[in-house]
């Protein structure tokens, strides 16, 4: 009996293949969108790509950068710079993609075809990418590519999944204990920068600035929950979340640690802003009126992040920190180096006492 010769499968189909099967064991958000991009872009021989969010608040329909991929025909370089939360109105091409379940729009522009494919089902897309390619791709390929995009939404979704707080949709505990070494890297960097001279600084540390950790508790929350029920309760907790978002920058980390308790991770800040960051925050929790429950208010402690000290540590610092403003009145803010050089705050474990003495020790020796 003549036996059916098995068809080559095409090279591009393997790549995208691989690069579905990259995107599939890949944990970190940012590696998530850069392979995806990536991977689309080599498998239309485009030469750049762009990676959006959606934003859908009817009738509004916005889109904000997340990363551009650029190829110079052997390889290729992944800008992921942008936030995505600079929010732009769609042209008409990516609208036109976005009015479709899981679908693509192409334009002609010059010598080049502009492609947009939507991931996500139609009204529910939170992505969109856009590819520049010098030749009309077939339908076969863009529906190829439509497929492997929905393993993008996939990986995404199992990422969240993982890693925010079901409620409040901030970074969850387990982020933070998983990212800690990552989280602080920054910090050690920055730590390093600003103690060597201005002129012997890499370029990109310049203007290199401490980062902060800080701890955000709502006050009397069991009231708001015993006076007007859970449901009540959480919404508030959804609603400071939603504040939290607002108030700090978008490249600034923000999680719910559990129950009425938010952790942030603030970069790059001078020492002489840093109060008046939380401050802000603390002021735009008491001024806003809660469904029902009406005012809330909430109390702040924060810590500089020292990368010399461990998780535990410098949690405990900004808890310190927290603590005194739950004691002197609520609904404030105090940072943990200031109550201890004012001598408002004593520190009375051994182990505490004793690396406050190796940083006073460092500082003046
Ligand atoms: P303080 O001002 O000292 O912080 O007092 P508090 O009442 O806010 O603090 P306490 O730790 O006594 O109470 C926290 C409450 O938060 C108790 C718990 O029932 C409630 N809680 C924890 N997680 C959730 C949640 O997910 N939803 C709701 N609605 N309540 C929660
Ligand atoms: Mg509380
Ligand atoms: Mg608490």
């Amino acid at each position: 009996m003549p036996t059916r010769k098995a068809s080559q499968p095409s090279s591009r189909m393997l790549e995208l293949l691989a690069g579905a099967e990259v995107l599939s064991r890949t944990r970190d958000l940012r590696s998530i969108f850069r392979t995806a991009a990536e991977t689309a872009m080599r498998f239309l021989d485009g030469s750049y790509s762009l990676l959006f969010s959606v934003r859908f608040t009817p009738p509004d329909l916005c889109v904000g950068l997340l990363g551009c991929c650029v190829s110079d025909g052997t390889d290729t370089y992944w800008d992921d710079v942008c936030d995505g939360q600079s929010w732009l109105p769609v042209d008409p091409l990516l609208a036109d993609c976005l009015h479709t379940d899981f679908g693509h729009a192409i334009m002609h522009e010059g010598d080049t075809w502009r492609l947009a494919f939507a991931i996500g089902a139609l009204g529910q897309a939170h992505w969109v990418l856009e590819i520049h390619s010098p030749t009309k791709p077939q339908e076969s390929d863009c529906s190829a590519l439509s497929l492997f995009l929905r393993c993008f939404e996939n990986q995404q979704q199992a990422w969240e999944y993982a890693n925010l707080d079901t409620l409040t949709r901030l970074l969850n505990r387990k982020t933070f204990d998983d990212d800690f070494e990552r989280l602080i890297a920054a910090a050690e960097l920055a730590e390093q920068a600003l103690q060597t001279p201005l002129e012997r600084r890499e370029p990109e540390l310049a203007v290199a600035q401490p980062c902060w950790l800080g701890v955000v508790d709502i006050d009397h929350f069991k009231k708001i929950n015993d006076n007007y029920g859970h449901l009540f309760g959480d919404e508030v907790l959804l609603r400071v979340g939603d504040l939290m978002r607002q108030s700090f920058r978008s490249h600034d980390k923000l999680f719910r640690f559990g129950g009425e308790e938010f952790v942030v991770m603030l970069r790059n800040v001078a020492e002489d802003h840093v109060q008046s960051i939380f401050d802000r925050f603390r002021q735009s929790v008491e001024g806003q009126d809660f469904p029902r429950v009406g005012r809330v208010a909430c109390s702040v402690g924060f810590s500089r992040i020292d990368p010399r000290l461990s998780p535990a540590e410098l949690l405990g610092r900004a808890d310190e920190a927290l603590y005194y403003s739950k004691e002197h009145g609520r609904n404030q803010v105090n940072g943990f180096d200031e109550l201890i050089m004012s001598g408002k705050l004593r520190i009375t474990t051994p182990a505490g006492q004793a690396q406050i003495q190796s940083d006073i020790d460092e500082i003046f020796l």
